[in-house]
């Protein structure tokens, strides 16, 4: 099982959106996806016709269940995302206070990592879409993963969101070992605005190796998709925005077919 977070402390670069891309390729990919959403927002429990207001039975009830010592296996919180091969931890708004009231309890940075443990015979691959804000639920998502991708929108003000981004990442890195392996996604790129194309150009200059080669553009058919409760990808993998994330989980997936590779080349020696 391999945990990937997306976050950016930045509303509307496309976190959402890329969470439920990929669990849609990697589901097609016959993979058995689980997709937590830490952000009370509820974005993208929305997205699969959860209602975020009504209901605080997902990711609410685990910090609740931790905070008071009890026993926390994670099925029983988990509901059908409607898309086969991918189930959803559903968000509550009821999450934006969990900070307040658990700020003063120690040990509250892995309840998501320790409960993605309880599952991880069910799953192939964790995604872990995150509130815009550093707090409990981004600490625990970024205590809980291998690898966080930071979707960045291409244009100028975005730049200033992922700074404090990185700032974060470089607190969390100092805490684990081996640090966070982390890399940054242009996202809702135009290729006919100066702004996309000066932004890209100095996101490679300025974070070199830690920003993906593609690009995720603009496309609006992403929206519809929302509209149908279905990924893009899934809906129309022939659409521009799905072949870029299809691109973008081929690089993702690439270590582990290297080292696939590496054990087979191994073997025939
Ligand atoms: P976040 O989770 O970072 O707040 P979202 O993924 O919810 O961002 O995206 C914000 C809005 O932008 C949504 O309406 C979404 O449909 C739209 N959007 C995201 N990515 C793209 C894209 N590549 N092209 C067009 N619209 C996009
Ligand atoms: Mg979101």
């Amino acid at each position: 099982m391999r945990v990937w977070a997306i976050a950016n402390q930045k509303g509307g670069v496309g976190k959402t959106t890329t969470a439920v891309s990929l669990a849609g390729l990697l589901a097609q990919n016959r993979k058995k996806v689980l997709l937590l959403d830490l952000d009370p927002h509820g974005s993208l429990t929305s997205y699969f016709r959860y209602d975020p207001e009504a209901d605080s039975s997902g990711g609410y009830a685990l910090f609740q269940r931790r905070a008071q010592g009890e026993p926390q296996p994670l099925h029983d919180l988990l509901q059908p995302s409607g898309i086969e091969g991918i189930d959803l931890l559903c968000a509550s708004t009821a999450m934006a206070t969990l900070d307040r009231q658990l700020s003063t309890k120690g040990g509250m940075g892995l309840v998501v990592a320790d409960a993605i443990k309880t599952v991880s015979s069910q799953y192939d691959r964790v995604i872990i879409d995150c509130p815009p804000m550093l707090g409990v639920l981004m600490v625990n998502a970024l205590a809980a993963c291998e690898h966080l991708l930071i979707p960045v929108q291409t244009e100028f003000l975005a730049l200033k969101g992922l700074e404090r981004m990185l700032r974060t990442v470089s607190m969390v890195s100092r805490s684990r070992l081996g640090g966070l392996k982390h890399t940054i996604v242009p996202t809702l790129f135009d290729r006919r605005t100066r702004a996309s194309l000066d932004t890209l150009k100095q996101l490679r200059r300025d974070y070199g190796d830690h920003v993906w080669r593609g690009v995720i553009p603009i496309d609006t058919q992403f929206r519809e998709a929302s509209k149908s409760a279905t990924p893009l990808t899934t809906m129309r993998p022939g659409a521009r925005g799905s072949r870029a994330y299809a691109l973008l989980l081929e690089w993702l997936e690439e270590p582990e077919l290297r080292s696939s590779q590496e054990r087979l080349h191994g073997t025939a020696i």
